[in-house]
């Protein structure tokens, strides 16, 4: 089987729009509103002559177990399938409590682990990045999952984890 990446986060950081740019189509579903991929959903990437499954996580049930449980659950079931993990973080927001608690997962379930800066489009964003240092996964790939800067240094971060 190949290997699996799970791509977790709050909602609306940007994590379909980093798997669509990941996987080279437009297939996972990108929209203003949080919360509108459904489930899980896996789809089969490439990158460097590799093949890897990357699963996208978002959405069920937010209004029901409230927005910290629903996102740490998602994360938690994608976390366990996986090889390794896509951190997304929106650098221009910077951690929230909902982000610390995904860490705590992530600290957990000792998988490995790439921080991704999103929304960094211009220089400028690069301290919004630098800053999620604070969350002590190591170092924030600054990119911008939208325009595809960064994008091909955090993919070769991540088949040295997978
Ligand atoms: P998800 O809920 O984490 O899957 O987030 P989405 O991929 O659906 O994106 C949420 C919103 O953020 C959409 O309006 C995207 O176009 C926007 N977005 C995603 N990545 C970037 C980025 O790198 N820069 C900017 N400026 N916007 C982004
Ligand atoms: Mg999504």
């Amino acid at each position: 089987p190949l290997p699996a990446l799970a791509v977790v986060g709050r909602p609306n950081v940007g994590k379909s729009t980093l798997v669509n740019r990941i996987i080279g189509r437009r297939e996972a579903v990108v929209q203003d509103k949080p919360g509108v991929t459904r489930d899980r959903v896996t789809y089969e990437a490439e990158w460097a002559g590799r093949r890897f499954k990357v699963v996208d996580t978002g959405g069920w049930e937010q209004d029901v177990l409230g927005l910290d449980a629903s996102v740490a659950a998602q994360a938690e079931f994608a976390i366990e399938a996986a090889d390794a993990v896509v951190f997304v973080v929106d650098a221009t927001v910077g951690a929230t409590d909902t982000d610390e608690a995904v860490v705590r997962l992530l600290r957990r379930a000792g998988k490995p682990v790439v921080l991704a800066a999103n929304k960094v489009d211009g220089m400028s964003g690069e301290s919004d990045a630098a800053a999620l240092w604070s969350l002590g996964l190591g170092e924030p790939f600054p990119i911008s999952a939208l325009h595809g800067r960064g994008t091909g240094d955090l993919l070769d971060e991540i088949l040295k984890a997978l």
